[in-house]
């Protein structure tokens, strides 16, 4: 039930504690997981009757998935395509290749307002290792955002002969940068999620840091249960849900804005950029939580609500037949204000 948001992305992936059977009051076929991996934390949970440890091979996928996409390893695949400082190509992995085909879909359906091609300036405003500005310099935020361009970058496939795919990234611009911050997080659990299937595990649940999936049922024969953390009780070392719902073979990410911001003059500065003006998007949503059937798109939609703000977050949930949201909202200060579509409804446990 206990769902993370968590402070920094994209650190080593690995999952440090060992697989262990859970204790008293749990069945004895649970086998759960639980360790550290892109900057948060990473639980797992799984129904086996064969208690089979998995947690090396998990390992060894969330270590590809880092390497591939994590900008705070120096020679991750990313990392080495942001520094390329002239436009040019780099053959990358099939991880790489799919997240930036989806962030690209969700660019188009967002109207613009999810880009990962944002990376220069979420470090000038402090995020994912860059240091806060001492003031607001509107002139260069205006000319770093020109270079924050997602159109600059693309990605391709090659089939050879034998049959094998190569992966490529391109840009056209040696400035233009990618961070995958918003939406890695989701791979990340889609990518242990298919490995565990792969391995015959049907039911299972696997929560990177707020991110979560799930597989068919719990124990009791009924869905997992996940609880959606609320933002204003809710602190790091002690977690409140405001609600719980029933997830059965979909996924579910939150995003928001109430532990990740630096301060900058005095300002309260959230580490979501809108790409329209190139500042941190303040608007009256605390947290947006989707569920889509995978937790690639979750996260990434989950971000794009919150650049996008109520309404049009509400529009952008509304319009897709594929996704359901919950919005908490504050007009007035310290009183949350709840909107969410009717599948949420339908999934929400009621006390
Ligand atoms: P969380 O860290 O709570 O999971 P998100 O999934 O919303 O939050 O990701 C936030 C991160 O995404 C930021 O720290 C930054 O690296 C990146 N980011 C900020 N604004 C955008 C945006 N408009 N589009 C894509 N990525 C963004
Ligand atoms: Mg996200």
């Amino acid at each position: 039930m206990k769902q993370i948001l968590s402070l920094c992305l994209m650190i080593a992936g690995l999952i440090t504690s060992a697989c262990h059977s859970s204790g008293s009051g749990k069945s004895k076929e649970i086998v759960s997981l639980e360790g550290q991996t892109m900057g948060t934390e990473l639980q797992v949970q799984y129904i086996d009757s064969l208690q089979r440890d998995f947690s090396h091979e998990l390992d060894s996928i969330l270590i590809e998935v880092n390497n591939s996409m994590s900008t705070y390893i120096p020679n991750s695949l990313i990392s080495i395509f942001n520094r390329m400082d002239t436009a040019g190509t780099l053959e990358v992995d099939r991880h790489f290749y799919r997240v930036l085909l989806i962030a690209k879909k969700v660019h188009r359906e967002s109207n613009g307002a999810f880009n990962p091609a944002l990376y220069p300036l979420i470090r000038y405003w402090g995020f994912s290792g860059g240091s806060a500005p001492d003031h607001i310099d509107s002139s260069k935020v205006d000319s770093v955002l020109k270079i924050c361009n997602f159109d600059l970058i693309s990605g391709t496939m090659a089939v050879s002969g034998e049959g094998d795919t190569s992966y490529y990234v391109s840009k056209q611009d040696g400035r233009a940068q990618l961070d995958f911050g918003a939406i890695a997080k989701g791979y990340g659990v889609d990518a242990v999620h298919d490995l565990l299937k792969s391995r015959g595990i049907r039911s299972l649940m696997v929560d990177i840091g707020g991110e979560v999936r799930c597989s068919g049922r719990y124990t009791d024969g009924k869905a997992w249960r996940i609880g959606i953390e609320d933002p204003v009780k809710s602190t790091i070392n002690s977690r409140k849900a405001t609600r719980v719902i029933s997830l059965f073979n979909k996924a579910i990410a939150t995003s928001g804005n109430y532990r990740n911001f630096r301060i900058v003059n005095g300002r309260k500065m959230v580490h979501t950029i809108n790409p329209a003006n190139g500042y941190p998007e303040m608007n009256s949503l605390l947290s947006a939580s989707i569920v889509t059937d995978d937790c690639t798109h979750a996260d990434a939609y989950a971000t794009s609500c919150m650049v996008l703000g109520l309404e049009d977050a509400g529009k952008l949930i509304s319009d897709n037949p594929q996704m359901e949201g919950m919005l908490i909202y504050g007009i007035e200060e310290g009183k949350l204000e709840y909107w969410s579509s009717p599948g949420f409804q339908e999934i929400t446990v009621k006390d």
